[in-house]
């Protein structure tokens, strides 16, 4: 009785910390949010189907106005044609909704991707199906296509693909392979000039060291997802900034069902002021050049993001509503108590 007595008496003061260990937490917060004050960011490369609401509201709160949500592998092979054609619905339906409701433009390109394309029975019907979304308002671009393992069928289908982008006037957003990137890449570009499209038209996604400055002589952009682990961390990004410039680059989460962070473009931009990248060369990089490489496909209003909206989370999308059982609208993050 006693003991327990005390537990309760003593844990509040333990869950409040100590006075240091909330001022490192604060400074914490503190820090990364400071340094983008007044930013705004722009994703062109994020999977939102595989997150939750709190990941919506993080990017909101952190300055991010708009993404772009390539059609993916979804970590789990489709079987048949009707889950491609529910997932290409829900890129420019729900999930464009969902994305509204925390006052975040989504768009989002749409492709077959490389590692189902290995299933040619299946993609001989997803091509067929493809230009029925290309089309529609918010796709900008064809994406993401192109390699990973680089084989007969991922070429074939890549170059269809090319093809419909030329025909739509749509930008292309490449997928470079994680096993043998250089050649990988080098091969990208080559078929795509083959198939007579500008450069400036494409943009090679998952960038390294090792090929950013074949991708950005040639005259593509060069894309960079900040992921941990497996692509590139946000250190080595600003030393490519430094070393290259801000011309032509741009870098994006690529957050998906891994491991991986949504808000890796302001932590970037955060540590590319703290490290004395110029204000200019962040904004092109987490901002601008995504906005003009993806405008090219008509489908970009800036005035869309960058005039704050009204959010009314009322909202609904055929009916539904991202809030459950009567919950009141835009509930305060902050709040421990959770209602
Ligand atoms: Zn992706």
């Amino acid at each position: 009785m006693c003991l327990n007595h005390d537990n309760i008496q003593q844990n509040p003061s333990h869950f409040e910390g100590s006075p240091q260990e909330l001022a490192l937490a604060t400074n914490v917060q503190e820090n990364f949010m400071d340094y983008i004050k007044d930013l705004k960011f722009f994703d062109p490369h994020i999977h939102m189907t595989s997150r939750t609401t709190d990941d919506y509201q993080a990017l909101a709160d952190a300055g991010v106005v708009a993404i772009i949500e390539p059609a993916f592998w979804l970590g789990q092979p489709r079987t048949g044609l009707a889950t491609f054609k529910d997932y290409y619905s829900s890129l420019i339906g729900w999930e464009r909704f969902r994305s509204s409701q925390f006052g975040i433009k989504h768009y989002c390109t749409i492709g077959l991707n490389s590692r189902e394309a290995n299933n040619e029975a299946l993609a001989e019907q997803v091509m067929e199906i493809l230009p029925l979304y290309l089309y529609k308002e918010g796709v900008v671009g064809v994406g993401e296509i192109g390699f990973d393992d680089q084989t007969a069928a991922e070429e074939k289908y890549y170059r269809l693909q090319l093809e419909l982008a030329k025909e739509a006037g749509l930008p292309v957003q490449i997928h470079t392979p994680h096993r043998d990137k250089k050649k990988g890449t080098e091969r990208s570009m080559a078929i795509a000039l083959e198939h007579g499209i500008d450069p400036g038209m494409v943009i090679i996604d998952h960038n390294n060291e090792e090929t950013v400055k074949s991708v950005l002589d040639q005259g593509f952009w060069a894309a960079f997802t900040i992921y941990p682990f497996t692509k590139m961390g946000n250190e080595r990004m600003v030393e490519i900034v430094k070393q290259y410039g801000s011309k032509q680059i741009m870098i994006n989460s690529a957050a998906d069902w891994g491991i991986s962070d949504p808000l890796a473009v302001p932590k970037t931009a955060a540590l590319m002021k703290i490290k004395g990248i110029s204000s200019e060369d962040i904004h092109m990089v987490t901002y601008k050049n995504a906005i003009d490489a993806f405008a090219q496909s008509g489908q970009i209003k800036v005035e869309d993001f960058e005039n704050p909206q009204e959010i009314d989370q009322s909202q609904t999308f055929n009916g539904n509503t991202i809030l459950r059982g009567g919950q009141q609208p835009r509930i305060d993050k902050n709040a421990i108590v959770i209602r």
